[in-house]
């Protein structure tokens, strides 16, 4: 038998149901493997030849192992859910009774919520176990995960190298093994652009779909939860467990049912129209980069699929628009956080002004600091008009350009990011550079509509592959479709079946 650690979500339901193992075998081995991970990152944080990927930021073995005995208690009864016993890692921006919530900050180191995010709870019901949370860009807020403030993410597949971000300790803790799936968020491309970068499938799906109850905001119109594992089928499992109706606690959760998204994932993808835009694989998009995605889609023409070139002419405007209202809705959201309701409070302070003022200096991240000083910038009285307000007539005419290409194709295909993991550290001096990598994740991000990193081949950075992702982008609704096309090309590659070296 293969190791637990190698078997996916899939293979891990059915087991427990077959009882070939106990869930609460299958916790303690991932609580072990998480546990391995944070004592090398402990011991070698910093330094360049480590071993820990600096994935988990919490653990809490007690829980962990009563939910699992619980689990083995409803799977002996035969009452189990589609994902009884199955383990997995939350992002840390997802609220958790049972463990710490820090969402990346110092802001929020200690704090206990008193409640389940809503996703959480929903996966909980489904079955799963919760290993632990994961670490993440501060407030989700970066696309290389070196914003935590409690240290980087290391990739996999080449520790000297980021493993995208925000989603970043979810991405690597499910390359390394240590989890077979996990929940990320996606507010500009945070699941699918590690998910690319890590080798693995990632789903976003359409704005609204996912319960945004007890996720940490970042920026409310855009921030959206999604699944992360090593297959579409697994993707699709913990997808059908998050989607649903949560209309007295989230204001924009869309009035839609719950759906099954594994019954189309074998549907033939003949016929279909993958429309390919030609902003997303011009000038500035790396040759290593282009030549997977370039294989992967002749491997869906191979499947039936028809390519038709597209446009989306407002690609590059995406990211000034992104990075306009983003820090504005982030500005707004980040003023509870003031020493005084919950979060870091300063120890010497005069007044109300300074305990406001000293709290925050020292609680928020450089990065974190920057969005909010950008952000009350742009919604400032004198440049509202100019900023703000042109952001938001452009993101609608982002939207609108979608739809025009959806009157010639179903889904829209192509690379996930412009090239393959950097170095740790390369863009440390020059926060822009990560700003450009977000420019294909973007547009579906402006535009709410559900969007996928699926593996597609590797790059090559200094001998180590390094993994590359197709993006799939559908309209509204449509993540059976995006999961189906990434089912379709899972059977036909073996991509998402390579491992990182020692892993
Ligand atoms: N990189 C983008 C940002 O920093 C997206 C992050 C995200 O999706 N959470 O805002």
């Amino acid at each position: 038998m293969s190791h637990l650690h190698d078997l996916t979500v899939a293979e891990l339901a059915a087991g427990l149901k077959a009882k070939t193992f106990s869930a609460a075998e299958v916790a303690q081995h991932f609580v072990t493997r998480a546990q391995n991970d944070i004592n090398a990152t402990a011991h070698v944080q910093g330094a360049d030849n480590t071993f820990g990927t600096g994935s988990f930021l919490a653990l809490n073995p007690e829980a962990t192992l009563a939910q699992a005995h619980a689990a083995d208690a409803r799977l002996a009864a035969g009452t189990g859910g589609a994902l009884e016993g199955v383990p997995l890692g939350h992002k840390d921006i997802f609220v958790t009774q049972a463990f710490p919530t820090t969402a990346g900050s110092k802001m929020l180191t200690g704090y206990r919520s008193p409640f389940d995010a809503t996703v959480v709870r929903q996966l909980a019901e489904a079955g799963m176990v919760t290993v632990g949370k994961l670490n993440c860009d501060e407030f989700a807020m970066g696309s290389a995960n070196e914003n935590s403030a409690f240290g980087p993410v290391r990739n996999p597949w080449d520790m000297s190298r980021v493993p995208g971000g925000s989603s970043g300790g979810s991405a690597a803790a499910i390359a390394a093994r240590l989890v077979p799936a996990a929940t990320g968020t996606d507010t500009g491309g945070s699941i699918r652009q590690p998910a690319s970068f890590c080798g693995i499938t990632g789903i976003k799906p359409t704005y609204g779909r996912a319960s945004r109850y007890g996720m940490v905001a970042y920026a409310s119109s855009l921030d959206q939860a999604g699944p992360m594992a090593r297959t579409a089928e697994d993707c699709a499992l913990l997808l059908s467990a998050m989607c649903g109706p949560d209309l007295d606690r989230d204001s924009t959760s869309l009035d839609v049912p719950p759906e099954d998204f594994s019954r189309s994932l074998n549907n033939s993808i003949v016929g279909l129209r993958i429309g390919i835009p030609k902003e997303f694989i011009g000038e500035g998009l790396a040759a290593d980069v282009r030549t997977a995605v370039d294989a992967a889609l002749a491997e869906l023409a191979k499947l039936g699929a028809q390519l038709v070139p597209i446009s989306l002419p407002l690609t590059e405007l995406s990211i000034p628009v992104y990075y306009i209202i983003a820090p504005a809705e982030a500005s707004s959201n980040l003023s509870r956080f003031d020493g005084v309701k919950f979060g870091h409070r300063a120890k010497d302070f005069t007044d109300l002004e300074s305990l406001y003022k000293k709290s925050r200096a020292e609680g928020f991240g450089v990065e974190v600091k920057r969005r909010i000083m950008t952000g009350t910038y742009v919604l400032s009285h004198g440049y509202y008009d100019a900023y703000y307000l042109q952001a938001q007539k452009i993101r609608r005419m982002i939207a609108q350009d979608f739809q025009n290409a959806f009157k010639v194709c179903d889904v829209i295909a192509g690379p996930v990011a412009p090239k393959v993991a950097w170095k740790l550290g390369e863009n440390a001096n020059d926060p822009v550079a990560d700003y450009l990598a977000d420019i294909f994740t973007l547009p579906a991000s402006l535009a709410g509509l559900p969007g996928m990193s699926v593996p597609a081949g590797f790059g090559m950075g200094q001998g180590k592959p390094l993994p590359v992702g197709l993006q799939l982008i559908g309209n509204y609704l449509k993540e059976a479709q995006l999961l189906n096309v990434a089912h379709r090309l899972q059977q036909a590659t073996d991509f998402h079946l390579h491992k990182p070296e020692g892993v």
